[in-house]
């Protein structure tokens, strides 16, 4: 056990911020460079896309649709090159606009996404959406795919809200990728087609300032849409395709075949894009905007169940034993509370900023897990990543990472009070 204590010194420099663990969520994206080789995206229930972190010691960690660590095993590759990412903006409690004929954006979205694909399809491009149903996903998992997929061109379909000034032509707006000419040529070519495609109607329009293609910006040139901001490298566009807040054209929105031409309109602009060096049209300056919505985050995202809790056993000798309760008794919790703590602890200790590289333990160094007095933990689709993840980084077992763990406690524990 002689490196166990050579790894836990790094603990004793730095036992402030140990207690600080105990604020320790498994909500925190961590980014890792542990991943292996591994299909980028499977398909998981009810076919939604999910990005493959990672596989660690074993088990397979995915982001879920709530943009969170989870493990899942069940996943099936998903085969073949992606030409196109379709993303029908909003879902779940996060409705976008509404109209006032009741059509909401999220729904709205969804079907002209639908009819975009189908057109897509037809023209020989193969497409995914981010979400194929009703569905609370924030931005960073919708980006998620985007990235794992690289595909030629990414659109995010929306439909706006606010504007109320008249105007004679449809007041579409497109947003592309700041410095970024493939982008702006996809935004030109969305807003060509898609405007055209609704001048064919006339109802009283409405736009704003930013009708046409531009960049919305924040401070340092930085693009203001995560959509966006988060899709770097690849092509990405934000559609607007016109104003769900203005009565007349929530009643032209909400006719089916409108949603299909739409949606045809979008798939001409892509196909354009792939297949052509047309330049698109309508493009204004950039803007400086930082403001948005405050949607599109994690907040009140609640995840299926892609797999069950599972118990992990580790076997201690008597005297270990007696040392593990008296330290979870010194701290008023459970064994089983303290293990996890200490698995999580050895985590939070791998990431400090000036933390000295977890090696795998090997030979006697890896601890001993069995022995005449056994504790089980159970562990969430969530936690599960923390506890496997370790398990990578250490070499070692479920099991084994717990008895480093739940070692790592008593040693803390019992480190002489410094201050
Ligand atoms: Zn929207």
């Amino acid at each position: 056990m002689r490196s166990l204590v050579g790894v836990f010194l790094i603990v004793a420099l730095g036992l402030n911020a140990v207690q600080t663990a105990t604020a320790l969520s498994t909500e925190s994206p961590s980014t890792t460079n542990l991943s292996a080789n591994a299909a980028s995206v499977v398909r998981g229930p009810n076919g939604v896309l999910l990005p493959v972190v990672g596989r660690f010691a074993g088990s397979t960690v995915v982001s879920s649709t709530c943009g969170r660590e989870v493990v899942y095993e069940e996943g099936l590759p998903l085969e073949g090159v992606v030409d196109v990412v379709l993303d029908p903006g909003h879902g779940g409690p996060e409705s976008g606009s509404v109209g006032a004929n009741g059509l909401v954006e999220r729904d709205l979205n969804l079907a002209v996404a639908f009819h975009t694909k189908s057109a897509l399809e037809e023209m020989g491009h193969s497409v995914v959406l981010t979400r194929r149903s009703d569905l609370h996903m924030p931005i960073r998992q919708r980006t998620a795919i985007v990235r794992a997929l690289e595909p030629d061109a990414f659109v995010s379909i929306h439909h706006n809200g606010g504007a109320v000034k008249r105007s004679d032509t449809p007041g579409t707006e497109t947003f592309h990728q700041v410095d970024t000419p493939d982008s702006r040529r996809l935004a030109g070519l969305l807003f060509e087609e898609v405007q055209s495609a609704f001048a064919n109607y006339w109802v009283p329009w409405v736009r704003t300032y930013h009708q046409g293609v531009s960049a919305r910006l924040r401070e340092v040139r930085t693009d203001t849409y995560g959509i966006l901001r988060m899709t770097r490298g690849v092509p990405s566009a934000i559609v607007e395709g016109l104003y769900l807040s203005n009565p007349p054209e929530a009643e032209l929105l909400a006719l089916p075949e409108v949603q299909q031409i739409e949606g045809q309109a979008i798939a001409r602009a892509v196909d354009r894009f792939l297949t052509t060096e047309d330049a698109g049209s309508g493009f204004k300056p950039e803007f400086y905007d930082p403001h948005t919505t405050g949607t599109g985050t994690a907040r009140g995202c609640r995840d299926i169940t892609y797999s069950t809790r599972v118990e992990i056993t580790t076997g201690f000798s008597e005297e270990e034993y007696a040392a593990l309760l008296a330290t979870a008794e010194g701290m008023g919790q459970s064994v089983d509370w303290l293990i996890r703590f200490g698995v999580y602890t050895l985590k939070f200790l791998a990431e400090l900023p000036d933390a000295i590289p977890v090696a795998p333990l090997v030979g006697s160094d890896r601890p001993n897990s069995y022995g005449p007095v056994t504790q089980s933990v159970a562990w969430d689709q969530a936690e599960q990543v923390v506890l496997v993840k370790m398990a990578e980084a250490y070499g070692l077992t479920r099991t084994e990472v717990q008895k480093l763990g739940a070692t790592l406690m008593v040693f803390l524990a019992n480190l002489p009070q410094t201050n």
